[in-house]
């Protein structure tokens, strides 16, 4: 997997077919992949059972970041002043260069020259670890996934699991070629060990550590982040600098608020009960430093979209992702973004939308994601109104264009549907096999067309109840 399927994209549009089709080519890897995700789902699914009160929590946490989110200046400036009245220095970003620049002054004006962080999808959003390794500043990832991502070259492909679509065969590879382990030993174990031996010398030695963070708590000032491996610790308290990269959307008014989100956050992510660590980071230690730094990029703007707000309640369990089967068999490097899965789809857009234009077509609008997320986003609608924005803005191929005008022509017209249905079953089961099936047809690949029924239903009820039905009156 050394291919960087994400950085081949650039600043082209992202082709999804064409990324997802190395993805589905490698068949150890899709069915690995697949199965592996569609576990999480269901262990999530039997944690959200075992909870009767399960979906009044969902109503409760989405509404919990509506109000938020439609009070957001309010809160924000809550959390400021409490968090400085802790002796935390806060800063704003608006957007990633704003962040790097603040991260970076930071870290020079101390003379910092080793970065330890834990996992950040809004680091990675602001593509903060190329920019400070320009300028000198080794940035070293805690997180296991996280980790191997790097090592590897590549970015995230899963906002939870980082490395989710490699074998334990290829972590053997990439850390035999990295940090020096056995290559034929691919015992996990034995793995988390060699990295584990590998990074802890960087806590110890780390001018300042970084982390994300999953809430931020108004009413306190404080900053909590949710790992199962304890790097957000050591990275916040072992260095004497700590710097917290937090979207303005991570607020949430009251600590009797965070409960709701506890109790769904890992349920829903990994279907496990809760995080090893649930961690509130809320002033400086003795003789350190503290800085949050609260960052807007595009945020502010996607609150002011009547119909894509409410993608700023995500809590990024990852649960969305788990489920869809687009995402599970097209793998997240095929995403071509920061963010993938149903959920990439609708944020991606909000940040370029013709580069991003094909996401909002990766998804069968099962709605799955929106039955399985834990604020209640309405996804699948996300999806498609991005859809049809997409294709107003003219972001679409000439061929579905003009394939889709044809099927609304069909579809609007009753009978002209009944000929159209009658006569492709007829040409379907006549047409050879290599029409649909080869190797200019991405649609055909891992998957067959059912048997064409003999007749339409329209033809099966003219034929068996219509008549009856006459007969009868
Ligand atoms: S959209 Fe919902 S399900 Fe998807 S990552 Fe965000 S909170 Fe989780």
């Amino acid at each position: 997997m050394s291919a960087v399927l994400g950085k081949k994209v650039g600043k082209k549009s992202v082709d999804h077919v064409k990324i997802s089709r190395e993805f589905i080519a490698d068949e150890p890897h899709i069915a690995f992949h697949d199965k592996r995700l569609w576990t999480l789902r269901t262990l999530r699914d039997g944690q959200a059972n075992a909870i009767p009160e399960w979906e009044e929590l969902r109503v409760l946490a989405s509404g919990i970041k509506e109000h938020t989110l439609t009070h957001l200046a309010d809160y924000l400036e809550e959390f400021e002043r409490n968090a400085t009245a802790n002796g935390v220095t806060v800063h704003w970003a608006k957007d990633a260069a704003e962040h790097n620049r603040i991260v970076h002054e930071i870290l020079a004006t101390r003379n910092v020259d080793t970065l330890v962080k834990s996992k950040s999808m809004l680091t990675e959003e602001c593509d903060m670890r190329p920019y400070l390794e320009a300028r000198g500043i080794t940035v070293v990832e805690t997180d296991l996934g996280e980790r191997i991502q790097q090592l590897d070259d590549e970015p995230p492909t899963h906002i939870v699991v980082p490395a989710v679509h490699k074998l334990a065969t290829d972590v053997a590879e990439v850390f035999a070629d990295t940090i020096g382990t056995d290559r034929n030993n691919a015992d996990p174990h034995y793995l988390a060990e060699g990295m584990r031996q590998d990074t802890r010398p960087y806590f110890l030695k780390a001018g300042a550590g970084m982390t994300g963070a999953n809430f931020a708590i108004a009413e306190t000032g404080t900053v909590v982040t949710c790992t199962n491996e304890g790097n957000a610790d050591l990275s916040g308290n072992v260095p004497p600098l700590y710097i917290a990269s937090i979207g303005i959307e991570k607020i949430i008014p009251k600590m009797e608020h965070l409960g709701v989100f506890i109790r769904m956050l890992s349920r829903s992510a990994l279907g496990s009960p809760i995080t090893q660590y649930t961690s509130h980071f809320r002033g400086p230690r003795d003789g350190g430093e503290s800085h949050y730094i609260l960052v807007d990029n595009g945020r502010s703007e996607r609150l002011a979209m009547d119909d894509f707000w409410y993608s700023l309640k995500c809590i990024r369990c990852g649960a969305c992702m788990n489920t869809c089967p687009v995402y599970r068999r097209s793998g997240g490097l095929s995403y071509g973004g920061v963010y993938a899965g149903p959920i990439g789809a609708i944020i991606n857009p909000t940040f370029d939308l013709k580069k991003y234009s094909a996401l909002p077509f990766a998804s069968t609008l099962n709605g799955s994601c929106t039955n399985v997320c834990p604020v209640k986003i309405n996804i699948h609608e996300q999806i498609y109104k991005w859809r049809q924005i997409v294709v107003e803005q003219g972001e679409v191929s000439f061929v579905k264009k003009e394939a889709m005008k044809m099927a609304g022509k069909v579809l609007a017209d009753p009978k002209r549907y009944r000929q159209w249905t009658a006569g492709t079953n007829k040409a379907l089961a006549g047409l050879p096999r290599s029409f649909l099936y080869n190797p200019f047809n991405a649609w055909g690949k891992q998957r067959e067309l059912p048997e064409p029924p003999k007749q339409t239903f329209h033809q099966w009820y003219a034929a068996n109840r219509q008549a009856k039905e006459e007969d009868e009156q």
